[in-house]
């Protein structure tokens, strides 16, 4: 049976770390403050916004919302984001993708002041993760990944890690991120051959493909662990991950469950981003020594 590699616990440690870094901050009359920008009301970005809302009210971490209609221009979502970059009490920004498709994604992403980046949409931040440097923040659910294997005490340097799927939010910047950790890593796609025989190698896999149940136990090895980025409905409406569950779980030696997984500590890395920006933006005012930030990356 394999190692249950559940969010909670990742979640709660988290949330451990972050309440004295909370605590400095609004000692120094700060409030770490996240302002959530959705366009529409998609029940993805619904759903999300109140688990974010909820997380960031638990750790003491203001809420804001910025709310536009889903036929509102994109000048309407430019000119709201570029106040917000000019709003110093605003650490963090959460843009809810996709868009509507009308409106160029790129363009408006790139508006984005990289220092309220919490959630690595700027091109500024995505190099960052692939230069190792500190501007701007890594996407959240790639670093998700990294504090799962962390919390668990699941090692990378010198593993074979392959990552099934190639976006920039996830498949690319979390095999950067793991490359950073002396992995050797294997990235996979929709054209990769003998992809069974390559993830079944491997020590570690993860897989964010978006594709419900598609990776049964043929994939697999035992002693492997196993990370389900994905979030899916399977044809009978059911939340599901990747990875068919019930015939893989028997065969590895660690599994991610969808939901209760990488997606709850998603939110939980975004919060601690919020808090980070905050304390690099108070070290910036001279209201907090910068020793006192913490590490986002
Ligand atoms: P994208 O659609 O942007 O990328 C999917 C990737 O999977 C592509 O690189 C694609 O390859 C690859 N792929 C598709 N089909 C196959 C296949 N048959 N074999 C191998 N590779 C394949 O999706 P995202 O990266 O945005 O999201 C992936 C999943 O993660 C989704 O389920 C999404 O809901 C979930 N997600 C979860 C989050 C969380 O917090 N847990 C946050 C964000 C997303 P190619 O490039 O060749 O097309």
């Amino acid at each position: 049976m394999a190692t249950l590699l559940t969010g909670k616990s990742v979640v709660e440690r988290m949330a451990q770390g972050l309440a004295p870094r909370i605590d400095a901050l609004v000692q120094a009359g700060v409030t770490p403050t996240l302002t959530l920008v959705r366009v529409g009301e998609r029940p993805d970005d619904l759903s999300y916004e109140r688990t974010a809302v909820k997380r960031a009210e638990a750790l003491g971490i203001a809420v804001r919302r910025t709310m536009l209609d889903e036929l509102a221009p994109q000048e309407a979502l430019e000119a709201a984001l570029i106040e917000l970059n000019c709003d110093s009490d605003v650490h963090g920004c959460l843009l809810f993708r996709p868009l509507p498709s009308f409106m160029d994604e790129g363009r408006v992403c790139e508006l984005l002041v990289p220092d309220k980046d919490v959630d690595g949409i700027t091109l500024a931040s995505l190099a960052s993760v692939f230069t190792d440097g500190r501007t701007g923040f890594p996407p959240s659910t790639a670093a998700a990944c990294l504090e799962m294997l962390d919390h668990y005490g699941i090692p990378v340097a010198g593993k074979h890690v392959v990552v099934v799927g190639r976006s920039l939010v996830i498949g690319k910047p979390v095999s950067m991120m793991l490359l950073r950790r002396n992995a050797s890593v294997t990235i996979c796609h929709s054209k990769t051959e003998d992809l069974a025989r390559l993830c079944a190698s491997a020590d570690i896999v993860v897989c964010a493909t978006g594709r419900a149940r598609a990776f049964g136990a043929e994939f697999f090895s035992p002693g492997q662990t196993v990370l389900d980025v994905g979030i899916n409905f399977d044809t009978q409406g059911k939340l599901c991950g990747d990875v068919d569950f019930e015939a893989v779980e028997p065969v590895v030696g660690a599994i991610t469950p969808v939901p209760g997984g990488i997606g709850s500590v998603t939110t939980s890395v975004t919060m601690a981003h919020t808090v980070e920006a905050a304390e690099r933006a108070a070290a910036h005012r001279g209201l907090l020594g910068t020793a006192a930030c913490g590490n986002g990356r």
